[in-house]
């Protein structure tokens, strides 16, 4: 997705480009259009996701009628509560950065520091305001804030504002915008008692989480190597000869993949156990046992069939075949570099496989760091294969009952 796809207008749009970004990340796509809709929303996302652009962009677009107010004319439209004055300075800068090419007005307020200065901001007119809670309500208190007009209430890491005692405070604020504006919260963090504050302010709120990927993401060393698809193989090999040690898992796409790459290990004479949905229950109790138990050290597996297996705190992970849903990608990498421990996750990735690097990479907001140091590099330029379908002998073409009773699970 692209920015000029989330109906922000030009002066926006024009303030993003210059930032540099490739596109909205995914709080950011999933966020604005809920916003720009005037839906309450709950977003579990850490900082480092986008989260304040992606509350930002459509409160610059929806006050964006009123700019050119007089400055004495200006209202209040959107409020921003910061649990701390250093974030509350971000926030206004990213402010100041994206309605550059608007005139809409954005003030900070904060304790700690002389009252004077932000009442004057705050007479002169101003569109969007940001502030820790404190200064707020004495500002408040004096007259020189007003809260009336707010369309939009934005409460930022609510988590720390809870742990840093301002939940009278917030519900204060709260109590003093109008009864229909629209509130958003965000959250790096969701335990229950953000949960209750969000109950008590939010209206038929949306939930958007976006932060366990990241986390899970952390702790783990990714590394991807470009390859061509019939040098996979050779690629395993010789990282298990040089790199790879430890207990470590083999992800394949298919049960076929599977069992092809089984047979190749164990001709090179690796201790391999390998389930997939083809194999009997017993079977796949036997594999488990056996790398539980340290017989060997390389499982093989399609997702399917490790989906809910309790094998974790592994010390790498391979993506022999990258996965085409991004959440499996971070399912994967997320069983090693448990535990305060660093993993590593090794990806191929063939010339077909290439768009999910791009959807893998939105998805955790990390860059995976390319190694092109290895023996089968992929040419840049080299295109997927495209099978062409022969069409069947059998003109008709249409499969028997029989040999549909006969399909195999491909997991
Ligand atoms: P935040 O999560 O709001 O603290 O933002 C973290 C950083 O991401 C900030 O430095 C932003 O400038 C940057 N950022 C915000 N949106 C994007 C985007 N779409 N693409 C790349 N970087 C971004």
């Amino acid at each position: 997705m692209q920015f000029n796809e989330l109906n922000l207008n030009k002066p926006i749009l024009k303030a993003i480009s210059e930032s540099n970004y490739d596109g909205p990340t995914l709080v950011q796509e999933r966020s604005i259009p809920l916003i720009l809709n005037k839906k309450d929303i709950i977003v579990s996302a850490q900082t480092g996701t986008g989260k304040t652009a992606a509350y930002a962009l459509p409160i610059l677009q929806q006050l964006f009628h009123k700019q050119d107010a007089s400055k004495k004319g200006k209202k209040i439209g959107a409020l921003i509560i910061s649990p701390t004055r250093e974030l509350a300075i971000q926030i206004g800068e990213s402010f100041q950065n994206y309605s550059k090419y608007t005139n809409l007005r954005t003030s900070v307020i904060y304790g700690g520091t002389s009252i004077e200065p932000q009442k004057d901001a705050l007479r002169k007119g101003v569109d969007i305001l940001i502030a820790t809670p404190g200064r707020l309500l004495d500002l408040h208190k004096q007259d020189e804030v007003h809260l009336d007009y707010i369309e939009t209430l934005v409460i930022d890491e609510a988590d720390l504002m809870l742990d840093m005692g301002f939940i009278d405070d917030v519900s204060k604020i709260v109590r003093l915008c109008p009864e229909d504006k629209q509130s958003l919260l965000f959250s790096a963090t969701m335990p229950h008692k953000v949960v209750m504050l969000a109950n008590s302010i939010l209206k038929d709120p949306e939930r958007i989480e976006i932060s366990p990927t990241s986390t899970v993401a952390k702790d783990v060393s990714q590394v991807l190597f470009y390859v061509p698809k019939p040098k996979k193989i050779e690629l395993c090999l010789h990282l298990l000869r040089n790199t790879i040690k430890g207990n470590i898992i083999i992800f394949r796409r298919t049960k076929y993949g599977v069992d092809k790459l089984e047979k190749t290990l164990l001709k090179n004479k690796y201790k391999v156990a390998s389930i997939h949905g083809d194999k009997s229950q017993n079977l796949r109790q036997e594999a488990l046992k056996q790398f539980k138990n340290k017989e060997v050290n390389i499982l093989i597996a399609t997702d399917v069939a490790a989906r809910g297996i309790d094998i974790i705190g592994l010390d790498s992970v391979v993506n022999f075949d990258l996965p085409n849903v991004p959440e499996t990608y971070v399912h994967r990498i997320g069983r090693t570099g448990r535990a305060g421990k660093i993993g590593t996750s090794y990806s191929f990735c063939s010339a077909d496989e290439k768009a999910y690097v791009g959807t893998i990479q939105k998805l955790i907001n990390t860059q995976i760091t390319i190694e092109n140091n290895h023996p089968y590099p992929l040419d840049p330029k080299a295109k997927p294969q495209v099978h062409i379908k022969q069409g069947s002998k059998h003109r008709k073409g249409r499969k028997s009952e029989a040999s549909k009773k006969n399909k195999k699970r491909w997991y």
